[in-house]
This record gives C-alpha cells, structure tokens and sequence, in this order.
C-alpha cells in the first residue's frame, strides 16, 4: 500500500487538495478531522464539551466509524447515524479542537485510521498522521498557508454554505485553533524531519492540486 500524510493548520485547504489528489491518482481520500468533529458533536449533544471527564467516560458508549460512498466520498458516522453534513459548523470546528488535545479521544481513533491505511492507498489529512498516524507513511506532505489567507478561504466557504459569520471572527477561530493544535501536549501540530514543506499562500487551488500532485507521484518512483 501506499501511504501519504497530508498535515497542516486549519484552512490550508488540505482537504479540497488532498481530495482532488485522490481522485486524480486512485487514492482512498482520508480526512481525520471528520472523527474528532464527531466525538464534539457527540459532547456538544450531550451538553459535556466542557467536561473532559465526561467526555473521556462518553468514549465508551459511542461508535464511530467512516464509510466511503459510490463515487469514494467519505461518509463519517457516529452510532451509525450518517453525520457527515451536521460537523461542519463553526461550533464543532472549535469543539474538535478542544476534544482533540483529550489523550483518550486520539487514543480512541488512532486504530481506525491505521487500519484503513493497512488496506488502501490512501491520502490521509490531520493534524498528526506523519508524526503520530503513520510515521512510516511512504510520502510526508505539511500543507500551509498564512492565518489571513485560510481565515479568507473558509469565511468564503462558510458564506457560501448560508453560514452567517463575519472575517474577524473567522480570523479570530483560525488563530485560536492554531494556537490549540500547536500548543497542546499531546500530539501537536508540527512537520517531521522528513516532511516536505508546501506553502499554498500564492498558490490557486490548481496550482496547489498540482503541487501535491507531482510531489506524490516524485516518491511513487
Ligand atoms: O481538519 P479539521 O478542521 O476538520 O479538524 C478539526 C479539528 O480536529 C482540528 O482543529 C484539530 O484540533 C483536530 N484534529 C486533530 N488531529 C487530526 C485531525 C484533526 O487533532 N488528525
């Protein structure tokens, strides 16, 4: 099988890039943020998200787990309910932020994300899949671009959805889950030595699909 890691902050436009990668090359597009949204909309349904203990015992009676539609989009589930489309919310992003830096929440996803990389070729997209993930993957990618230019991206994305939200707050929640990922003792955000650096700031999302594209194909050889 062959392995890739895709790491960066939030708004990189990982997700958009490493999806269109995936495509292009066969690969199973893997996005790991989608679990960590799914244990906060869990805590946050359950009215918890403050109470790392009662999130910790919540990991016991919940299942989640993703599927992979017709045409290879993932589908992510929690107690079999598809929850894919209520994660996506400002809310959640911010909830996945502070249930990720919880030990027993990353505990709990690490062996689905290792498994679905045992048997697919996949690109696999988060925060710690080439330090903590897949350290052996066969192709290291950490994926950035300055706060302004993701706070931009996802403002438009989100307006786009019918969310109304404003610039600065966007700005605001880019530059706090930056400082969470970063900061946090367990697992933060960071490159491996052997991590290629790819910055998308003044690339176009072509520009930046091709980027990735080549990169990939560069250590397939
Ligand atoms: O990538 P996305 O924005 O969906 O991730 C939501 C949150 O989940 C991130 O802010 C990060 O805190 C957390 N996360 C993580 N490890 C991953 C993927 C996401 O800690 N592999």
């Amino acid at each position: 099988m062959f392995n890739v890691a895709i790491d960066g902050p939030a708004g990189a436009g990982k997700s958009t890039i490493a999806r269109a990668a995936a495509k292009a090359l066969g690969f199973i597009y893997v996005d790991t943020g989608a679990l960590y949204r799914a244990v906060a909309l869990n805590s946050v349904r359950n009215n918890i998200l403050d109470n790392e203990k009662a999130i910790v015992d919540s990991l016991g009676s919940i299942e989640v787990t993703l599927g992979f539609d017709e045409s290879g989009v993932q589908r992510v589930y929690l107690n079999k309910e598809d929850v894919s489309d209520l994660i996506r919310t400002p809310q959640i992003s911010m909830g996945a932020s502070k249930v990720s830096a919880i030990s027993q929440v990353r505990e709990f996803l690490l062996e689905l994300q290792r498994d679905i990389a045992r048997s697919n070729n996949v690109i696999m997209d988060g925060r710690d899949i080439a330090t903590v993930v897949l350290p052996n993957a066969d192709c290291k990618i950490f994926l950035f671009a300055s706060p302004e230019c993701r706070a931009q991206r996802r403002y438009k994305e989100l307006i786009e959805k019918g969310e109304s939200v404003m610039y600065e707050d966007v700005l605001a929640d880019v530059n706090q889950r930056d400082y969470n990922d970063t900061h946090r003792d367990i697992a933060p955000l960071k490159p491996t030595k052997d991590s290629i650096m790819a910055d998308t700031s003044e690339l176009t999302l072509e520009q930046s699909v091709e980027l990735i594209i080549n990169t990939i194909k560069e250590k397939m050889q």
